[in-house]
């Protein structure tokens, strides 16, 4: 995929003109290439000179309901996933871009550029602006981020840990722990290990595909926290058993890519990974892989199939990942963000993590409050923090004075809720009371200026355009769902039958979990969306 990448790197032409060369060079067969290039976002997009990718995801639609697209068309002169007439400039949407804290956000090359002034930016009238992202802690004692707040040293707990020899010693402390994966599954990380049996090849990822928009908490860890994620991947590593681990970091995170290999780099001269870690009999190959833009690649077996050079689509389970996985090795897939927890937890112990949050849902999370906050930017809080607590007092509310129209949590098939349905505490369980998911804990917030037919049509949209395709009931259904919301459609029988294929024969989560995010949409604005109240 990284070759694909840099072939496609400056150039307008169709995938059609330059992927077989790729393939050819690796001695393989035109269609290996022809099909992941017009799958990723970023390969199929044309490229100019100069590239400009402009966020569509929902804190950036949610900023201006959706008005700075338009705009930047216009500004600079090209339509979305075009190039411009004299050939100079090519304009790719992408979901999202993780400045969800002060969008809407564009990259000009690599180069971000934010906020209410974006068009000016862009055209060069005012300075590029982007924000580094406001941290706090709500806990008293950060898991997350110690480096950033409490200025700790990274690195404290794995030369100690593998110089030891005890790698079921680890695997104790984190079931201990009842640590579950952030990615959105909430799967138990221990089980996962433990599945995986320490078998000889066993490789662990680490997903740094952080898709979620509306979530910058990875990409927070990734540029903030690199060395933390590293030590926490280290660890997973001993405690499986595996000799190699691997990062993806999503293409739209160019900085996040960027401090990642420097600490990989680091971790080799410090003696953190390689061929005998610490002077130990312990061998750790790590890399770093870029993504290249799909929504669906961050489930984990789609993003196996990814790391494989293939279309990042979700495959068929079982066999699992633990069992059959990367190059079917037994592979185990941890979310960046539970990584970056398992450091603390071999430092103080399973049970002092355990203590936090609640009995069933442990530890602390990263909440990340979109631009409409009066109070935007990343907290790191307990597990079972009453929800109105992190709105509110937090996050402040909405900034000026804009009435909560309805919140999204965990990207846009998380969930909404209502202003009058936010009593309920921040965990899976609380959040599924309610019909939404927990998913990245990324929380956008919708005013009153969002109409809520755009709202509704924003779903369709998303699901329409990163849906990978792989089966018919999620492929023509986002498409039909989209044409639906965009014609404005009423409820009925269309849309009920469409309802029912979707949620019954999709192959993944992504088609399932359409239904019932359309469905708390509609609870949550009720009777501002005529016809959906029921
Ligand atoms: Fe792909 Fe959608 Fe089918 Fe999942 S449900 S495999 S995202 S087409």
């Amino acid at each position: 995929i990284e070759s694909l990448a840099e072939a496609r790197a400056g150039t307008a032409d169709s995938p059609g003109t330059w992927a077989p060369a790729v393939a050819a060079a690796l001695g393989l067969p035109a269609a290996s290439a022809l099909g992941p290039a017009g799958y990723y976002a970023d390969l199929a997009a044309p490229h100019s000179r100069r590239h400009v990718r402009v966020c569509a995801g929902t804190a950036c639609f949610a900023a201006q309901a959706g008005r700075h697209l338009p705009d930047v068309e216009h500004e600079l002169g090209v339509a979305a996933g075009r190039v411009s007439p004299d050939g100079e400039t090519s304009l790719q949407t992408i979901r999202c871009l993780g400045y969800c804290y002060t969008g809407p956000a564009a990259l000009d090359d690599d180069t971000p550029c934010t906020g209410r002034t974006l068009t000016g930016q862009l055209a060069g009238r005012a300075p590029s602006r982007a924000p580094g992202i406001p941290v706090a802690d709500d806990t008293g004692d950060p898991v997350l981020l110690g480096t950033v707040l409490a200025g700790e040293r990274p690195w404290q707990v794995w030369p100690r840990t593998v110089t030891a020899g005890r790698p079921d010693e680890v695997q104790r402390e984190v079931a201990a722990s009842g640590l579950r994966g952030r990615g959105g599954a909430g799967f138990r990380v221990a089980s996962k290990w433990e599945a995986a049996g320490r078998t000889p090849g066993t490789v662990v990822v680490a997903n740094g595909d952080e898709g979620d928009p509306g979530s910058y908490a990875d990409r927070l860890l990734m540029e903030a926290e690199p060395e933390r994620v590293l030590e926490g991947l280290a660890l997973a590593c001993f405690a499986c058993g595996a000799g190699r681990g691997v990062i993806l970091v999503r293409s739209e995170y160019p900085l996040a890519l960027a401090r990642m290999r420097e600490a990989v780099q680091q971790a080799y001269a410090d003696g953190h990974f390689g061929p005998s870690v610490h002077a130990t009999d312990t061998r750790l190959d790590v890399e770093v892989v870029a993504g290249a833009g799909s929504y669906v690649a961050g489930e984990e077996t789609a993003l196996i199939a990814s790391l494989e050079g293939d279309r990042g689509c979700a495959r068929p389970r079982p066999p699992y990942p633990t069992r059959r996985g990367l190059w079917g090795a037994p592979t185990v897939v941890n979310n960046v963000e539970t990584l970056a927890s398992v450091p603390w937890i071999i430092a103080r112990g399973g049970e002092d993590y355990a203590r936090r949050g609640t009995p069933d849902e442990s530890g602390t999370k990263l909440v990340c409050l979109s631009e409409r906050f009066a109070r935007p930017g990343a907290y790191e809080v307990e597990l079972g923090t009453p929800l109105p607590r992190i709105v509110t007092e937090l996050g402040g509310g909405l900034q000026d004075g804009s009435e909560l129209a309805a919140l999204q949590v965990g990207g846009p098939l998380g969930g909404f809720l209502g202003p009058d349905a936010l009593d309920v505490p921040l965990t899976t369980a609380g959040l599924a009371s309610r019909g939404a998911a927990l998913g990245h804990a990324g929380l956008v917030a919708f005013d009153q200026r969002v109409p809520p037919r755009e709202a509704l049509r924003h779903i369709w949209q998303f699901a329409a355009a990163e849906s990978c395709g792989a089966c018919s009931p999620c492929r023509v259904g986002s498409r039909r769902g989209l044409e639906l919301a965009s014609a404005g459609t009423p409820p009925g029988p269309e849309w009920e039958r469409l309802g029912r294929v979707l949620a019954e024969a999709s192959l993944c989560a992504f088609g399932r979990r359409i239904p019932p995010a359309v469905r708390s949409l509609a609870r949550a604005y009720g009777e501002r969306l005529p016809g959906w109240e029921s």
